[in-house]
């Protein structure tokens, strides 16, 4: 029998925007799966290990949420990384990588969760995707395409889920303090030949008008919202969240 409470499956759930996502679903009052490659010990949520490039990696995500908690209500795909090179040099594994993490992993959730949230009666798939989905930046040929790929999978999932009840929304955020960004200021430093203490105000924050990292609690916060009652009218849009990066 299915429990009373909301649940949702988080993916990437052990770190940065996932981590922040997880704990917020969990404080509002939703059970939640949280996986990951690398688990965290110690929640957010129920950690489940899974390797979500794979196809049985994210079969055993939904199988656990189900097995766990008897009902699924909420996807949010937002596992993920970031790989910077030029695209001559850019390596074919990474390339398939990212397609596989950031785009091919969220059709699979969608997929295999589709009739339990169909059954939920107000179904939420949620990718985390990025100001990346709407524009591209130099070096990231594999995230910026998959990220565009993963908006039209969600309008696409919206059009599929509107008579069962089911949204399906992208949000798509500028930059924000998470493992991630750090990892790229290292790698485009390297790239654009500059020293790391000037990559983050001179290339990381120059896309956005307002010169802060975003914090992952406010993409939590908006996940929040469009999983909530007030958030039934989204559907089959991106969500910018970016510091003015998209009006320019
Ligand atoms: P992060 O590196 O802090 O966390 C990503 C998590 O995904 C990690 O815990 C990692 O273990 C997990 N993961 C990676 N590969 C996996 C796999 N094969 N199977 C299971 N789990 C896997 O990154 P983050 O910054 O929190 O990014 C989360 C999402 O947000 C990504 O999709 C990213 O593209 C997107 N995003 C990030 C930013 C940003 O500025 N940080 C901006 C826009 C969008």
């Amino acid at each position: 029998m299915a429990a009373d409470r909301r649940t949702a499956l988080v993916t990437g759930a052990a770190s940065g925007i996932g981590a922040a996502i997880a704990t917020r679903l969990e404080a509002d009052g939703i059970d939640v799966l949280a996986v990951d490659l690398q688990p965290a010990a110690g929640g957010p949520g129920t950690a489940f290990k899974a390797d979500l490039t794979t196809r049985e990696g994210n079969r055993a995500a939904v199988d656990a949420a189900l097995e766990r908690f008897g009902r699924l209500d909420v996807v949010v795909a937002n596992a993920g990384f970031q790989h910077v090179s030029p695209i001559a040099d850019f390596p074919e594994d990474r390339w398939d990588a990212l397609i596989a993490i950031l785009l091919t992993s969220p059709f699979l959730l969608a997929k295999y969760a589709w009739p339990a949230l169909a059954e939920s009666g107000s179904g939420r798939f949620i990718a985390v995707a990025s100001a990346h989905a709407l524009v591209a930046s130099p070096f990231k040929a594999g995230y910026v395409s998959a990220k565009h790929g993963v908006l039209g999978l969600v309008k696409t999932l919206a059009l599929e889920g509107a008579a069962a009840g089911i949204t399906a929304t992208a949000l798509c955020p500028g930059y924000v303090r998470t493992p991630l960004v750090e990892a790229q200021i290292t790698a485009q430093a390297a790239a654009h030949g500059l020293p790391a203490d000037r990559v983050l105000e001179e290339i990381i924050l120059a896309p956005h008008a307002v010169k802060r990292l975003i914090e992952p609690a406010e993409v939590a916060a908006m996940a929040a919202f469009l999983v909530g009652p007030d958030g039934a009218s989204f559907t089959g849009v991106a969500i910018p969240m970016d510091q003015g990066w998209t009006a320019r």
